[in-house]
């Protein structure tokens, strides 16, 4: 709020315009899971925070690496090879993650491009990734995307085939599986679906929760989240 304002007053006196609070807006997303960690007694250190930058162009989102941000988020295979490379030549570390659906004939240039890929939902994908990991010698860490509300429209796999399902992952096709991830239902609480994602995980020895994005990443941290995916709170509306 505080910054709301005065970027308002700062564009009202400057001969410029305030072409991007981000920067301020990391801060603001920073300080808040520091306070989400500290309330669920949690070490900062255990909360990945992913920039997600989709429909961002290049120059917004050089001024968030500017102010430290290093894993950033991608939805969408093509518009993230389009973006990443030259800005990943030019700031060697930063990590990039796939959070969008993929498509087994783009595995090829997700597992090249991409440090972890978040929608792993079904055999053919696995068959793919698979293949891919064995030919690059590259190993993207991998999250198995559970549809926690069963939307139809959401892939995902359904809460009641995850456990077979992550199992096949490893017995079948020889993948190491580091996580869960689900996005809730946009109309209901997420606290249950995170609840329940975190319990899935637990029963099948997955350390790690991809879980939370800008409206509720404080609620997925009290629930273990591991890497929240916050877009709209640090470079605005889309
Ligand atoms: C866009 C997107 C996000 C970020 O959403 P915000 O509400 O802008 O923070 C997180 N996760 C996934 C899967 C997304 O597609």
């Amino acid at each position: 709020m505080i910054f709301l304002e005065l970027g308002v007053e700062m564009a009202a006196e400057s001969a410029f315009p305030v072409t991007s609070d981000s920067p301020n807006a990391l801060a603001a997303v920073e300080r808040e899971i520091a306070r989400a960690c500290a309330d669920a007694r949690r070490d900062r250190s255990s909360v990945t925070l992913i920039a997600v930058s989709k429909t961002f162009a290049a120059e917004d989102i050089q001024p968030v690496i500017a102010a430290g941000q290093r894993v950033f988020g991608e939805n969408r295979v093509q518009e993230a090879k389009a973006k990443w490379p030259p800005l990943m030549q030019e700031h060697p570390g930063l990590a990039l993650h796939l959070i969008g659906p993929l498509q087994s004939n783009k595995a090829k240039e997700a597992v090249a491009l991409f440090d972890a890929i978040h929608s792993v939902d079904r055999a053919s994908l696995c068959e793919a990734l698979a293949r891919e990991i064995d030919r690059q010698g590259r190993s993207p860490q991998l999250f198995v995307q559970v549809n926690t509300g069963e939307e139809p429209q959401k892939a995902g796999i359904a809460p009641g085939e995850a456990d077979a399902f992550v199992k096949s992952c490893r017995d079948v096709y020889g993948l190491t599986i580091a996580g869960l991830m689900c996005i809730p239902p946009a109309d209901e609480a997420p606290a249950p679906h995170f609840a329940l994602t975190a319990k899935i995980a637990a029963r099948n020895g997955l350390a790690l929760l991809s879980m939370g994005m800008s409206a509720d990443f404080a609620t997925a941290i009290q629930f273990g989240a591991t890497h929240v995916r916050v877009g709209s709170a640090i470079f605005g509306t889309r």
